[in-house]
């Protein structure tokens, strides 16, 4: 039937239909391109980063018992803990982690990180990651001692570079930025007797060709302050993390800021 000859009801919602089309069209199309993608980039994996585990009253620092409620959480409700290792072997190899895999990092090396987060992720059995600033090792008051790192990285303690001097990385010269990598990796290295392949960004400035020296300097993973979680669209040196505050109410923020990561995902977060 010609379109003139036909009524003006039928011709709104001729109308309509040809505006919703393309939405008929491309939504389900769009939906199940984002579940194809969501599935080959596989599991979401919680990094949650802390610094200081002390009763000081400030948001850089948890409190212990908060910690520890945290811990209980996170053991109650089926997480697993894993290691840097095992993130980079089940993000580039493919390899199996365990049931919602979490790995617990801690930045700077705070003595607080010996004396309280250390026993209660061994209470709870679980893994953890301290990424230590070399120089302040054992020469700052408040800063764990080599003999401290030892000890933890004996009892599933993985102990990583945050740099010799804690500088914004983007601030330096490419030999300035070399030593800060090289030398901080090649003193835990022997120190501890152990392999250093990972690396946190002091502030968590970086950019590619930070990343790129990173990479040259023999780091197989860096890690930044970027909200969200990784999965293999991640890039191995830009890895988001979830940081946990001490807070009004620190146990609320902790479920938030755990549980809203795949909300914001779903909205379409973009992986950079
Ligand atoms: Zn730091």
């Amino acid at each position: 039937m010609p379109y003139k000859r036909l009524g003006w009801k039928k011709k709104i919602l001729l109308a309509c239909l040809l505006c919703i089309l393309p939405f008929m069209l491309s939504s389900p199309h769009s939906m199940t391109a984002k579940m194809l993608q969501d599935s080959a980039n596989g599991a979401k994996i919680l990094i949650l980063n802390y610094h200081k585990v002390d009763n000081m009253n400030i948001s850089l620092s948890v409190l212990p018992k908060d910690f520890d409620a945290q811990m209980a959480y996170l053991k109650e409700n089926g997480y697993h803990t894993i290691s840097p290792g095992e993130l980079y072997a089940s993000l580039t190899e493919g390899t199996e982690l365990p049931d919602k895999p979490v790995l617990i990092t801690f930045d700077d090396g705070y003595a607080d990180n010996y004396i309280y987060a250390y026993p209660i992720l061994q209470k709870y059995d679980f893994k953890g990651t301290i990424f230590v600033i070399t120089s302040f090792m054992g020469t700052q008051k408040n800063y764990l001692t080599w003999e401290q790192a030892r000890e933890m990285e004996a009892h599933g303690i993985s102990i990583e570079s945050h740099t010799v001097t804690h500088k914004s990385l983007t601030e330096l010269s490419d030999d300035q930025l070399r030593a800060e990598l090289v030398n901080s990796k090649k003193t835990i290295e022997e120190k501890l007797n152990k392999q250093v392949e990972f690396l946190a960004y002091p502030t968590g400035t970086y950019n590619l060709h930070i990343a790129q020296i990173v990479k040259e300097a023999g780091y197989k993973g860096a890690f930044t302050i970027k909200y969200g979680n990784v999965d293999k669209a991640s890039n191995m040196y830009a890895l988001e993390r979830v940081p946990v505050f001490h807070t009004e109410n620190t146990f609320k923020s902790f479920l938030e800021r755990i549980q809203y990561v795949p909300i914001f995902e779903r909205l379409g977060w973009i992986k950079s």
